[in-house]
């Protein structure tokens, strides 16, 4: 099986996060900001734990300073992308880290990355969309200029609202309120929940912000019941397994509950996270998924279409992208 080759469709990524090192270290260098402390001896992105995971991602993101820089880290990340069979990924983009939550910033910094993602579209076949997110431990307030950029900006390219960051602040109630404005806009909702959580804050999660989908989510697994909910809803998880391994939020990849979540009918599909950070890429993730689970390609095609139904986007790009998943005439 070459998986490299297989169609993909990736729900779960952070613009920012994917930045390839070499790329940050150029910015770096052209504008003379020091972050050398942020890369280990190979160049890559070293961090200790989650925490401090958060704070070098943060360190990264100083070096992106103007919609420019986000129109180039677009086109560098999409071309990483498409050349693992990506043909349909969904980002999440922060208006904190584009113009620090000003709408007017915002606007400028999506369009240059709207207008990235058009050109890759052409060139290299590749369909993205964006998701506005709320930082989580930038607390409940910072989220409400996100919700408000999000309602703002909500079209054929942001397709979703959603919150990352830190899990552990506060409980998925504070946070409602970005939630609602994003909802009554008519915004599709998705919420990290359960990478570190456990259970409680992934049925809070759905509870009390009624999401569609769950980032990560696997914490779910220590509750049977609470499984059996996220089955009968539909709820669609966001699973990423290599950045669950490298942060160790499981023991590893033996360990993952990817395939018992299936196994229980909760619909789940694959993604990478942060890649560059994780040493991952969506080809690493298949052949690691082959090699402890000995899924194959119909597993992977299931994946896919589970995803591809649960992608935010607008049934005529879906149609368009479900073209791509077909195997070549
Ligand atoms: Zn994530």
């Amino acid at each position: 099986m070459n998986f490299n080759e297989i169609p993909k469709i990736e729900l779960h990524t952070h613009l920012e996060g994917c930045a390839p090192p070499a790329f940050i270290r150029g910015l770096a260098a052209e504008k003379s900001i020091d972050i050398s402390g942020i890369f280990d001896a190979d160049g890559g992105y070293a961090f200790r734990d989650f925490d401090h995971f958060l704070s070098v991602y943060e360190a990264a993101c100083t070096t992106l300073t103007s919609p420019e820089d986000f129109r180039r880290l677009t086109m560098a990340v999409l071309e990483e992308t498409a050349a693992h069979g990506v043909v349909y990924m969904e980002s999440f983009v922060s208006p904190d880290f584009c113009g620090g939550g000003d709408l007017a910033a915002w606007k400028d910094y999506l369009a240059a990355i709207e207008d990235a993602a058009n050109e890759a579209e052409e060139k290299l076949g590749i369909t993205m969309k964006g998701i506005v997110t709320g930082i989580r431990h930038f607390g409940p307030e910072a989220c409400k200029p996100a919700a408000k950029c999000a309602a703002e900006t909500f079209g054929s390219f942001i397709t979703g609202y959603g919150m990352a960051g830190g899990e552990m602040m506060g409980r998925p109630g504070d946070y409602a309120y970005s939630f609602d404005m994003a909802r009554e806009a008519g915004i599709p909702l998705t919420c990290h929940a359960g990478e570190w959580g456990g259970p409680s804050m992934v049925a809070e999660t759905i509870r009390d912000l009624k999401v569609a989908r769950i980032g990560h989510g696997i914490g779910a697994i220590e509750d049977a019941d609470l499984v059996a909910e996220i089955a009968d809803k539909g709820i669609v998880l966001e699973v990423c397994p290599g950045s669950n391994v490298v942060l160790k939020a499981v023991n590893g990849w033996a360990d993952h509950p990817i395939l018992k979540l299936r196994d229980a009918g909760v619909k789940v599909t694959v993604s990478t996270d942060d890649p560059p950070f994780f040493h991952t890429t969506m080809t690493a993730e298949y052949e690691m998924l082959h090699k402890t689970f000995g899924c194959d390609e119909a597993d992977f095609k299931a994946m896919n279409e589970a995803a591809l139904a649960a992608a935010f986007c607008d049934d005529e790009t879906r149609t368009r992208v479900a073209k791509r998943l077909e195997p070549a005439a």
